[in-house]
């Protein structure tokens, strides 16, 4: 078993002295049924290398004639400068990732920490009254006969689980006066869909280098 490969010439350099070709390669497979897969495109010459990359997208695509590709020349300060840019844009969105994910934790923990403290509560008085009495109001559940068929016979750590959930948080720490609760709630959703609106837009200003030059593929 080993890696078949090969290279394809698709057009020739910009000094002519050259090619830019595609490599391929494939797994080998005993019954000879190749898949294979483009390792990209090399541009095969010294003394255009010194200068110029190649590249398949660019900011400023031309037409392809039917049946070809076009092979776009990009200066290397050009490409290196996208870079940079792209990399200061890809560095600014994984910290704005990253607050996102610290606040998701601190939600989850809030939420942990507030079940439990409920489970605790609960945990006082069996009495299905006792417990209506004190979590309907929390949880919004009107009647205790409401409150029965939610719950059945489970226990409060299976259906505070089940009812204590990320999406009621908010209304439950209001049901709870909690306005210190609310408020942060109130803002860590705000930043969250700050979060993602600025992520969005840095994510638009990522761009692809200019090409100076071009070539067609050969039909
Ligand atoms: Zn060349």
């Amino acid at each position: 078993m080993g890696t078949e490969r090969y290279q394809k010439e698709l057009t020739q350099c910009l000094c002519g002295r050259g090619t830019v070709d595609e490599g391929f390669w494939a797994d080998d497979h005993p019954f000879g049924n190749y898949n294979w897969n483009s390792s990209g495109i090399q541009l095969n010459c010294e003394n255009c290398r010194a200068n110029w990359s190649v590249q398949e997208s660019v900011a400023n695509p031309v037409l392809a004639p039917s049946g070809q590709r076009v092979i776009y020349f990009v200066r290397r300060e050009e490409q290196r400068s996208v870079a940079v840019h792209n990399d200061g844009v890809e560095k600014q969105i994984s910290a704005l990732r990253k607050e996102e994910r610290e606040l998701r934790e601190l939600t989850g923990n809030k939420l942990r920490d507030l079940r439990t403290e409920l489970i605790a509560k609960l945990g006082q008085d069996s009495r299905l009254e006792a417990r209506f009495a004190f979590i309907g109001p929390i949880l919004g559940i009107g009647t205790k006969e409401e409150f029965r068929a939610k719950v059945g016979k489970t226990r409060p750590t299976t259906y505070i689980s089940k009812l204590v959930t990320a999406r009621i948080m908010t209304e439950m720490f209001q049901r709870m006066n909690r306005a210190t609760d609310v408020e942060w709630m109130r803002r860590t959703s705000e930043r969250l869909a700050d979060i993602e609106g600025q992520a969005k837009e840095l994510e638009a200003t990522k761009t692809l280098p200019r090409s100076d030059e071009h070539r067609f593929t050969r039909a």
